[in-house]
């Protein structure tokens, strides 16, 4: 729901949603019209769809229990890299890498410092950077806190360097937007 929907859109659909569709087999029960309409004014309409579709088949071969393996995850159409790491991380407890825009930004920055971030030997690249730096224990904060250092603090523009924790050994600091092709 969150991706590229601001938060204050998402919060009271997220609601009704949960609230209609407490499980994946009351999902799964619900008629696609429903499921359709009850999403509507997020846009992105694949989404539920995708979503009731997932359900359906979690319901029908899992026991309506969602797999937590990344290979299961990612054999599910409209579940890609970045959904099975979030599923398996904040979901599971897994020690599974997420790169969202967020995170993309934070660790272009910190470890590459100027360039393109989405020439594809990049995007692999920040992807190869998540999944090493990730601790043993305690993923869920892990990357939370790298989404939330993206989204509060090494903004698109104007990144607030001087209170960032990660100044000192940030290849990009102090922060100039020429260093940067594409945001
Ligand atoms: S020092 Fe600046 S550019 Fe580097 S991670 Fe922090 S906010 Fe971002």
């Amino acid at each position: 729901m969150l991706q590229q929907t601001q938060v204050d859109r998402v919060l009271p659909k997220y609601g009704e949603w949960l609230r209609k569709y407490p499980s994946l087999e009351a999902l799964a029960a619900a008629r696609a019209g429903e499921v359709n309409r009850t999403w509507r004014p997020l846009g992105y309409n694949a989404r539920p769809q995708r979503l009731h579709a997932i359900a359906r088949e979690v319901v029908a071969r899992y026991d309506g229990r969602l797999p937590s393996d990344e290979k299961t995850l990612r054999s599910f159409k409209g579940i890609g890299a970045y959904t099975a790491g979030a599923v398996q991380s904040f979901a599971f407890g897994r020690r599974a890498p997420i790169v969202d825009t967020n995170v993309a930004r934070v660790l272009f920055r910190v470890f590459v410092g100027r360039g393109n971030r989405n020439e594809p030997a990049v995007k692999k690249r920040l992807w190869s950077l998540s999944a090493i730096l990730l601790p043993r224990r305690d993923v869920f904060d892990f990357n939370q806190a790298l989404m939330d250092l993206g989204a509060m603090v090494c903004v698109a523009r104007r990144p607030r360097c001087p209170i960032c924790p990660m100044s000192p050994i940030c290849r990009a600091y102090p922060f100039t937007p020429d260093q940067e092709e594409a945001s």
